[in-house]
């Protein structure tokens, strides 16, 4: 709030016309604070579940990993108030990732919308069901909310609720995409994706709903962040390249294939498509040939 304040001023001493200051709210704006590392102001005991903050002191925590041990040298530590009023500390450290052995496969995934997404080596990763299950049990919680008077006791009650619930399915999918895109990283040494633009797609309402479900975004940057830390490779195609609309046996483009065709045979060659690994399959062999340019 100060430095608002304080570039509000000194841009009035300038005789500039500052733009009003804003002011963060207590009640919307995200809740968390970051302290850096200095003089061991910030120390973990894993076997006491207990750290160390400036300020605080030593605090107890629950483990969300399996660490024995921090991983390398702490750099800083975020504390985060997640809406449902849980707090979460993340520590950042410097660690040393050795990188995998070389492994001779390269795949291309098509981001799809019946299911996840689709790899070119026949790969199909469904989209779990228990977010269907998640998710109406969200839908119930918050009609429920709707109904009660603002600001009554109840009121106050369900919107915990459905906090939580929010962080539940949020949590779900984070696994899921973490398992995912560290099994994809693993298994090759070279992975094709689409530049899908999802925030440019996510525009158009009718796909909206799935594909922020499906989560993508996140997705492309896992799989980015791991791969260069077991030193594989990611290549991104232009949101340009007709990757679905191409016959990945003879190359020809069938321009007349809309979103709701699965399955196509090409009219040059005859061969028969599914339409997500038909996709994933040019995804694989475009990103092949930029890397080969
Ligand atoms: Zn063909």
């Amino acid at each position: 709030m100060n430095t608002a304040y304080n570039n509000f001023f000194r841009e009035l001493r300038k005789g500039n016309k500052p733009g009003f200051p804003r002011f963060k709210s207590k009640h919307k704006s995200k809740q968390k604070y970051r302290t850096n590392f200095t003089n061991d102001n910030i120390c973990v005991d894993m076997e006491a579940y207990q750290i160390k903050l400036p300020k605080l002191g030593w605090v107890r925590f629950r483990k969300s990993k399996k660490w024995a041990d921090l991983p390398g040298r702490i750099i800083s530590a975020t504390i985060n108030r997640t809406s449902s009023g849980k707090y979460l500390v993340s520590v950042l450290c410097q660690a040393k990732v050795d990188e995998l052995p070389e492994v001779y496969s390269f795949a291309g995934y098509d981001l799809g919308l019946m299911t996840f997404a689709i790899g070119s080596n026949g790969d199909v990763i469904e989209n779990p069901r228990y977010f269907r299950k998640e998710e109406r049990k969200l839908a119930r919680l918050q009609r429920q909310f709707s109904r009660k008077t603002k600001g009554s006791n109840n009121y106050l009650k369900q919107r915990a609720k459905v906090a939580r619930q929010h962080e539940r399915i949020a949590n779900m999918r984070r696994d899921f995409l973490h398992q995912q895109s560290t099994r994809i990283v693993r298994e090759n040494q070279v992975i094709c994706l689409e530049d899908l633009r999802v925030k440019n797609l996510a525009k158009n309402r009718r796909l909206a709903k799935s594909i922020s479900d499906a989560g993508w975004g996140m997705f492309r940057q896992m799989i980015s962040y791991k791969a260069e830390w077991y030193g594989h490779t990611v290549v991104t195609i232009d949101k340009f390249y007709p990757s679905s609309k191409l016959c990945s046996i003879c190359g020809e483009t069938n321009p007349m294939l809309t979103l709701s065709v699965r399955e196509w045979q090409c009219p040059h060659c005859k061969a028969v498509h599914n339409r997500d690994t038909n996709a994933a399959r040019n995804i694989l062999s475009e990103g092949l040939r930029l890397l080969s340019v």
